[in-house]
Formats: structure tokens, sequence, C-alpha cells
């Protein structure tokens, strides 16, 4: 069957199908839910990086990368943020998913990006540096605006003929998240102008949104963990500038994070950077659902 599929595409058939839905690949889960949001029941999303991952170490199983050459489009985070995928691009061979080529669906390209400014760092390794601007950016709800733009423009692309049916998805999927969003600001507004030092510099779309400030970053750079000194120092600066809040995610070292709240006496929370990366953030909208619940818990406690 997929054989058959690959077939009628190279003839300029069939777009590639899974089960008779569109087949997409993402290489994360937040694209997925919101590839699915839109799609609905007309697509059949496979995302190539779980829910938690390291950033530079995605292992991508042959099974998957069979998946991706029987996909209709491949939608990615973009910048530097999946330096694995030029492996398994090598791997694929397939000139569509090259960047730029026509399968190839980098949703970077409509959002407003921050820390566009930080030095290019090049890297022989090609790692998750934030070289080109921060790419956490669909951790503000507001960037599944232009997100779900580009990923309905291109589905509509390979389904003309379901071209409604995805706007209407996606106009539903973007009232519920307007409602949301308007009670999640009312929720954490009495918390505006928190400051907050972060493990990995995940959250500056986050923070803008919610008005919270990032003033530092445990990694010194995005990646590179901490020196004793340079640990001892930002504690220090904690402690004397009253920061209260310490962003982590449930791939951060634990002893360290424990260690900088007992130093700096700024408490703890484990933020949810990512679809399915806790049990109760299934989709989009549960995911700033459980990290709106898991701020208001820490700051009112
Ligand atoms: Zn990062």
């Amino acid at each position: 069957m997929l054989r058959l599929l690959a077939l009628a595409v190279a003839l300029g058939g069939a777009v590639p199908a899974w089960g008779g839905a569109l087949a997409i690949v993402t290489t994360s889960t937040d694209l997925k839910a919101l590839v699915e949001a839109v799609g609905g029941d007309r697509v059949r999303v496979e995302s190539l990086a779980p829910a938690v991952h390291d950033p530079h170490a995605v292992d991508v199983k042959p099974g998957q990368l069979a998946k991706l050459k029987t996909a209709a489009l491949l939608v990615r985070i973009g910048l530097d943020h999946e330096p694995w995928l030029a492996r398994v691009r090598r791997a694929g061979g397939d000139p569509r998913f090259a960047p730029g080529g026509p399968d190839d669906l980098d949703v970077s390209k409509g959002v407003e990006l921050l820390q566009t400014e930080t030095a290019r760092v090049r890297s022989e390794r090609g790692v998750h540096v934030h070289g080109f601007g921060n790419p956490h950016y669909w951790l503000d709800p507001a960037n599944a605006r232009p997100i779900t733009r580009a990923i309905l423009e291109a589905l509509a692309r390979l389904a003309p003929a379901d071209r409604d049916a995805f706007a209407a998805n996606r106009t539903r999927f973007l009232a519920r998240l307007d409602d949301a969003l308007a009670r999640w600001t009312e929720a954490l507004a009495p918390y505006r102008g928190t400051r907050a030092v972060v493990v990995h510099d995940s959250w500056p779309y986050f923070a803008r949104r919610f008005g919270l400030v990032v003033v530092a970053a445990i990694e010194p750079a995005p990646g590179v963990p901490p020196s004793a000194s340079s640990l001892a120092a930002l504690t220090q600066k904690m402690r004397e500038t009253g920061v209260r809040l310490l962003i982590a995610e449930p791939s951060s070292n634990a002893a360290l994070v424990s260690q900088v709240a007992a130093r700096s006496g700024a408490r703890a929370v484990v933020l949810v950077p990512s679809v399915g990366a806790a049990p109760e953030a299934g989709d989009y909208l549960a995911l700033f659902e459980i990290n709106v619940r898991r701020l208001l818990h820490t700051l009112g406690s």
C-alpha cells in the first residue's frame, strides 16, 4: 500500500495518505497538536521527537524514517531547534523535505521572534544554541495564530477540497484559545512583574505574554551547565535582588534546581515545555492550563 502511494506520488498522483487521511510528520508534539487542531480527522500526524527529550540528541527510529518517506508534509520549528533533523534528512534523501523544499514547512517564518540580536554561534556539531533567535516560540499561546495560519495554507495546498473544513477547524480552535488566554491572563494578573530565573531559556515568549520578567538563566548559554562559581554568583544575586521564582522543566537536573532554590530562597516550579511532557498536558490548550495552574500554586503559596 505504502509503496503504491509512493509510486503514485512519483507519477504526480495522489497526495500521501495514511489510512485515508493526509500523512503529516512534525518535529515536535506541540506542532503535532496544532496540525491536528487544524486538520481534524482529515490528517494523521506523527511527531519525530518525543514530548520530553534532549534537543541535542533525538534518536529517530528506522520506523519513523519510513514514516517520513511516505508523508505528505514535514512541519518543523526551524531556527536551530532541530539539529538532529539534518541527519534524518540525509538518511531519507528526499528533496521534498530539504530546507525550503516543496513539502518542508518551517512555521517560524510567520512568527515575530525574540532574541534575534543574540550573536550567532557557529558550531561543527550544529547544536541547539538559540543562535538565530529564541526557538521556543510555541510557548506564547498567541503564536498559535501565525503557526496555524501556515499549517492551514499547507494543508489546503495538499487537499484543496478540504480548505473550508480546515479553516473552520482553525477558527473554532482559535476561539477556544482566545477565551482561555483571557482567563489565564486574568488569573496571572496579580503576579505581573514577578522576576524569575529559568534553568534553560525556554520561557521568554511565555513570560512576555503573562508579564513575568526573566532576569537570568542558570545555563550560562543554552545547553551549557553552569560552573560552581557562576552558580554561587547567581544565587547570591537572586537573594540580594529578591527573585522569588525559579522555573525548571521536567528534563532539568532536579538536584541543581533544589540547590539553587535552597540557596537563593526562590520557589521552584516545574513548568511543562511541550504537549505530552506531563500527563495533564494532553493538547495545546491543556499545556497552558497546567502551566498557569502550577504557577498560581507556586506564587500563591
Ligand atoms: Zn532552547
